[in-house]
């Protein structure tokens, strides 16, 4: 048995583009059937019988708009490749996508991990940043994944929006909390230029939260989920003890990674690939059995720099010898950097200007 993988699924379908989102996704929604028998067919291609495979991770765009049929098209036919029973699938879903059916479906087929896009439980906040749910569905949504036999959930959440106060912050944690889940991740909200957002804060008709109050934010969330028992294990991740996200750990520990999908990038642990950014080529290449990766291989400083930009983001650091020793100890002494058995670890200070240090250490 060789060494064990995670499989990544891109799903690059959404009904609605959000405003701040600059990532690739399509609204062509009838693609979605003839994309998941391609997923399937690069499945077949790629994944060797016998293949250890121990985390799969779909992801988008958003993966709740696929049928359950088409779901399951993928899931078995990666499942069918693998020697090992998979202890994570984890789907990442929109809450209007979701019904106590279709949960029941989606937990029987396998999937036993639910990360739930929520971003505010704050209805007029959703309808400026351009989600197509509201407060109520998100924790409908919640209620019926548990009903529906889910003991492993994650949302999402974002802070610095437009408009948005330490109080209105503050609340969306509370109520967070209230809905019982294993794991929270929480996002700065950032302008990338291509997005209605950008555009909007380019012309002035928006302006960007100042960096002190989304600090604050970020602090304020980190006190007050650790105060309740969750574990701050990645800047933007937290989690129940034993609730960590296996699959996206495992992008920080150098394991090698299967991509699956329009754009989707792999890792074998010394090359890089990454498929065609384009769902009607990758739809025609893929059921052709030609699909024809881009490729990149690391040097030995690309991965020293790799291991330092992700691991200094995560609580359990970075090899002292993999730094300048004297630049570390300098933040040291700063205070945005502490010494842990000979590994070094952003303190929460540090984490606001992470880039930075990441930038200087590299
Ligand atoms: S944030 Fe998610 S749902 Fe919204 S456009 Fe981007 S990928 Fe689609």
């Amino acid at each position: 048995m060789g060494r064990e993988v995670g499989v990544y699924v891109h799903i690059p379908f959404c009904v609605s583009r959000c405003k701040y989102c600059d990532f690739y996704s399509t609204t062509l929604l009838d693609l979605r059937h003839q994309y998941a028998t391609a997923v399937a067919t690069e499945a077949q291609d790629r994944i060797s019988e016998g293949t250890p495979v121990r985390t799969i991770y779909f992801g988008g765009g958003t993966p709740s708009v696929l049928l359950t049929e088409d779901i399951a098209l993928v899931l078995n036919t990666i499942l069918s490749r693998s020697c090992i029973e998979p202890i994570e699938i984890t789907l990442e879903a929109n809450p209007g996508d979701l019904d106590i059916d279709k949960l029941r479906e989606l937990r029987r087929l396998g999937i036993n991990r639910l990360s739930i896009g929520i971003q505010s439980f704050n209805d007029e906040m959703l309808q400026r940043i351009g989600r197509r749910h509201n407060a109520d569905e998100a924790r409908q949504a919640v209620a019926m994944a548990k009903a529906a036999g889910f003991d492993n959930i994650s949302i999402d959440l974002m802070y610095a929006l437009p408009g948005q106060t330490i109080d209105d912050w503050k609340q969306q944690i509370y109520e967070a909390l209230r809905l019982g889940v294993q794991h929270i991740s929480a996002y700065c909200l950032s302008y990338e230029p291509n997005t209605v957002f950008g555009k909007l804060l380019a012309s002035g008709l928006l302006s960007e939260t100042d960096d002190e109050t989304a600090n604050r934010m970020a602090d304020v969330l980190a006190e007050t989920l650790t105060a309740n028992g969750f574990v701050h294990y990645e800047v933007s991740n937290f989690a129940l003890p034993n609730y960590e996200s296996r699959h996206n750990s495992s992008y920080w520990t150098n394991v090698p990674y299967i991509g699956l999908g329009a754009g989707a990038h792999s890792y074998d642990g010394a090359t890089r690939s990454w498929n065609i950014n384009d769902v009607n080529r990758y739809i025609s290449d893929s059921l052709a059995h030609c699909l024809q990766p881009e490729r990149e291989t690391l040097t030995d400083d690309d991965k020293r720099m790799e291991q330092i930009m992700l691991g200094l983001r995560t609580s359990k650091g970075i090899e002292l010898s993999a730094v300048d020793k004297e630049k570390a100890y300098d933040y040291v002494r700063r205070g945005l950097l502490t010494l842990d058995n000979n590994r070094v670890i952003a303190t929460r200070k540090g984490i606001h200007i992470l880039n930075r240090i990441i930038e200087d250490l590299i």
